[in-house]
């Protein structure tokens, strides 16, 4: 027996449990389960990366200035308010550890990312789940939850595992509705593959109470590396860069992360295959009788008749060694979250979804 015991929240955190990337009994398998850039992180990035080698015995730069510097002119951003971090999933617990602690409430959506939930436990915060609409983040339900305890909302636009999103006039709405203490973060993650999306900038640009956070991790393909970036009011950037450590982010990952978003053409590339595969399969999906709704994102939610539907059809896919994602614990059980991946993936699930659902006698 012992006495030692974590901070009350801690043990209500179920760990984090990531897309599966092995099936037993297969040894080639597709990994469809993780939103992961089917086509690898750029070359310039994976040069980058392997010139830093020769630099493992310095510390990195503490301010990450070279890549916030490609950011903001990439992105046309003021780089004195971009902070960057290991993977968004770091920038989302600094806000929390900056701005929630004990008795204070932090809002996500009935689907919203799981870290939002974690890091508030972590923070010590009470995390507060709101209603969505048809899978969609509802904006009146969030200002209707808002109270004097509310200090944070986070709301993923497009949001995982829906792929759905909402325009900017409702995102302004929502900013302008909440309460003066409460900062609202858009979470960006898929934001590059929204057409004519901008992360939330221009709402940022004339507001004091947004943040968006983004990553590398998606489009740019370099999930494995952790880098994650932040922009918003010079006052949370400051107080996000007091809660940061000064070596969160190595030189490799800072190198590799400037290279990665200065190579457009690459970037473009994978956007506009992801555009196309991402209507086939949906297309290739409604025929076999599986909806989805539109999807922003590099992912489809496939929707099916039942629970047990859903998991047998997981299954089959697993024995032919296509990984996707089981959503049960986004209560959406009844779901099946399948990464856009390249075209010969995308084949392959579609076919393995209609042997599935209309099986040859
Ligand atoms: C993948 C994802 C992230 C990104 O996580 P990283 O820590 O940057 O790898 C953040 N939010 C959502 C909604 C995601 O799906």
């Amino acid at each position: 027996m012992t006495d030692i015991r974590p901070k009350p929240g801690i043990l209500e955190i179920a760990p984090y449990v990531g897309g599966a990337s092995t099936a037993e009994g297969v040894t080639e398998v597709v990994k469809l389960s993780s939103n992961e850039n089917p086509f690898g992180p750029s070359e310039a990035a994976k040069e980058a990366l392997r010139r830093s080698a020769h630099q493992l015995h310095r510390y990195p730069s503490t301010d990450h200035a070279a890549l916030r510097r490609a950011l903001g002119a990439v992105h046309d951003l003021d780089p004195e308010r971009i902070i960057c971090g290991a993977g968004s999933d770091e920038i989302i617990a600094f806000l929390c550890q900056a701005y929630a602690g004990a008795g204070d409430e932090v809002i996500h959506t009935e689907h919203g990312f799981a870290m939002y939930r974690i890091s508030t436990l972590v923070a010590g915060a009470t995390p507060v789940e709101v209603a969505e609409t048809e899978r969609r983040v509802d904006v009146d339900a969030i200002l209707e939850a808002c109270n004097f305890r509310t200090k944070l909302v986070f709301i993923a636009n497009p949001a995982n595992p829906t792929g759905t999103m909402i325009g900017t006039p409702e995102l302004a709405r929502l900013a302008d509705g909440l309460p003066e203490h409460v900062l609202l973060v858009l979470d960006g993650a898929y934001a590059e593959y929204a057409e004519g999306y901008d992360g939330g900038a221009g709402l940022i640009a004339e507001r004091e109470n947004v943040v968006m956070t983004r990553t590398f991790s998606k489009l740019y393909g370099l999930g494995g590396l952790r880098i994650g970036w932040a922009y918003g009011p010079g006052h949370v950037i400051d107080v996000l860069n007091r809660v940061r450590g000064p070596f969160n982010l190595s030189q490799s990952q800072q190198v590799a992360a400037e290279a990665a978003v200065r190579d457009r053409d690459y970037a473009r590339r994978c956007l506009s295959e992801n555009v196309r595969l991402r209507r086939w399969l949906a297309r290739a999906l409604d025929k076999h009788g599986v909806p989805s709704d539109p999807s922003h994102a590099n992912f489809l939610l496939a929707r099916f008749s039942s629970v047990e539907e859903a998991e047998a059809c997981e299954a089959h896919l697993r024995r032919e060694g296509l990984l996707v994602r089981k959503v049960g614990g986004y209560r959406l059980p009844d779901c099946l979250r399948i990464t856009v991946g390249d075209e010969a993936s995308c084949r392959r699930v579609a076919h393995g979804i209609g042997q599935f659902m209309s099986p040859v006698e």
